[in-house]
């Protein structure tokens, strides 16, 4: 076999599908493709994210389209001195391979031109090339009909303030000292290579991929292509329950449509992760069809016997977790008399306890600074005189009338140290108020204390929703978010109801 390659092309964003195909479908009869390409500015949809949870739609808008590749992971904010490296071939000896060292098997090559250019990277598990630390490339990997398709994403140059915007990132990014933080994140190739020319690199990546595989290389012409619709919005109104689990491989999401109460009508997997078998979500899906939530976690754990999903990062375990979050939210809105419990969460270090189990032994309540009036002075401070001006307020009320320890965090150091504090004196639970992004993007913070805990998600504005954009560039956002005080009434009541009854089981002692 001959690996077959072409030089550059510039495509229309909306090009890039139809370009993937015509890879797979060569490779699929047999051939070896490797490509490269350069879009006009897009953002770029990994196959399964959803693009209302990955990027910022709100800024995009007209300014530019979405395209999804077939290839899973995060998605990406690109401009057109970005290299795309496109190679399909056919599965064979790769069809049983290890997704994880196939995808350190793929990017060998890439490697290797780089370093032979002059710059110095590595590989950075699961699937970023790294220049000390800096990320200066992503590779992703699906195996689809007899194929394998790997795509690495090479940013000659970037604009770090055009990713901020376009991918849902916090706010506070986009200050000045949060773009110079970013920016300290990312080594685009020219960064590292002065004078970087890149048809030599081109021809350099065929070279060493050719050399890895085996193959002799022979350039063609690059091939013609049609145009596909770019990603449209979804217009499924929002699901009834949804759930969300970070794992090594990405956040992993399941949204779930009812009908007859808590039976299902629809799931949906969606996440930055990378799949290699396009057909595991379709089929867990259809398995949980029909199903009454409260079985979500035994359906999967059903629908996942046999080898390990094909997924990087991601085991069978974290999947069917993810069903016990899900029945365990429709529970909790159930007995809140919520239509929807999609504001709580519970974050069990060993996965073990129960949100009844952490609710009932909560000692303290955590609060966010954000959720203060702009106006109040005690906004950047720990603390509130309860004015009643505000539900953070009637929050401290809440808390103090049952002698829980309530604090408001003013910043993530400060979370860090509370948390140390709460771990240090042997608080067994805590509530803690914070929005979605942020404990996804800090998880790290909550696993490192190790504090069972159940959170209320918060709304309106957040550091994650652009509205003043150039406020925001100034660093001068200043978000308030709305917290339900309601609801985290009916959470406090029930956790009074749940440690008054008689025989209740305390979470894990690990956690305390
Ligand atoms: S209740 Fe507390 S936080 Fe709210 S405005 Fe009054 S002093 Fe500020
Ligand atoms: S909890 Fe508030 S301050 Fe913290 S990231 Fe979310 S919106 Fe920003």
């Amino acid at each position: 076999m001959t690996l077959v390659w072409h030089d550059a092309r510039c495509l229309r964003p909306e090009q890039f599908p139809a370009y993937e195909e015509a890879h797979t479908a060569r490779a699929s009869r047999g051939e070896a493709v490797l490509g490269f390409v350069r879009l006009a500015r897009c953002a770029l949809a990994g196959a399964l994210e959803d693009p209302q949870r990955a990027l910022r739609l709100s800024y995009i808008g007209d300014r530019f389209p979405v395209v999804r590749r077939l290839t899973g992971g995060g998605s990406l904010s690109l401009d057109p001195d970005t290299l795309i490296v496109v190679l399909a071939l056919p599965a064979g000896r790769y069809a049983a391979a290890a997704p994880d060292s196939l995808m350190a098997a793929f990017a060998s090559p890439l490697l290797a031109a780089i370093r032979g250019c002059g710059a110095d990277v590595a590989f950075a598990p699961p699937n970023d090339l790294v220049a000390a630390g800096r990320k200066v490339a992503s590779a992703f990997l699906t195996r689809r009909a007899g194929v394998v398709l790997f795509e690495a994403v090479v940013p000659l140059s970037l604009d770090v303030e055009e990713l901020l915007k376009t991918l849902r990132l916090p706010l506070e990014k986009l200050s000045e000292q949060g773009l110079l933080a970013a920016r300290q994140r990312f080594a685009p190739l020219r960064t590292l290579i002065p004078g970087l020319r890149s048809g030599p690199l081109r021809a350099r990546i065929a070279a060493e991929t050719g050399r890895a595989l085996g193959l002799e290389v022979r350039r063609e012409p690059p091939p013609a292509v049609g145009l596909a619709r770019p990603v449209g919005p979804d217009d499924r109104p929002p699901p009834d329950v949804q759930a969300f689990l970070k794992t090594p491989g990405g956040i992993l999401y399941l949204d779930v449509w009812l009908d007859r109460g808590s039976v299902i009508r629809e799931a949906r997997f969606t996440g930055g992760v990378a799949c290699l078998d396009p057909g595991l979500f379709p089929r867990l899906q259809g398995s949980l069809g029909a199903t009454d939530v409260a079985q979500a976690e035994s359906t999967l754990a059903k629908a996942l016997e046999g080898p390990p999903p094909d997924i990087i990062g991601v085991a069978a375990a974290d999947i069917v977790y993810l069903g016990h979050l899900c029945a365990a939210r429709f529970d909790v809105g159930r007995r809140l008399g919520l239509a929807a419990a999609t504001q709580i969460s519970t974050f069990s270090p060993d996965r073990g306890a129960s949100v009844e189990a952490i609710l009932a032994s909560i000692d303290a309540v955590l609060l966010p600074y954000c959720a203060k009036p702009t106006w109040c002075k005690w906004r950047h401070r720990d603390g509130c005189p309860e004015c009643g001006q505000c539900a953070v307020g009637e929050a401290y009320g809440l808390a103090r009338e049952r002698d829980l320890t309530v604090i408001t965090i003013t910043n993530y150091e400060h979370l860090r140290t509370v948390l140390a504090d709460l771990k240090g004196r042997g608080a067994r639970a805590f509530l803690g108020v914070c929005c979605t992004d942020f404990f996804l993007k800090r998880d790290y913070a909550f696993i490192e204390a190790g504090v069972p805990a159940v959170f209320l998600d918060i709304g309106g504005d957040t550091c994650y929703t652009l509205r003043q954009e150039e406020a925001a560039y100034a660093g001068r956002f200043e978000a308030q978010a709305y917290m339900d005080a309601r609801l985290l009434q009916r959470l406090l009541d029930w956790r009074d109801r749940l440690a008054a009854a008689p025989g209740r089981r305390e979470p894990p002692s690990s956690c305390a």
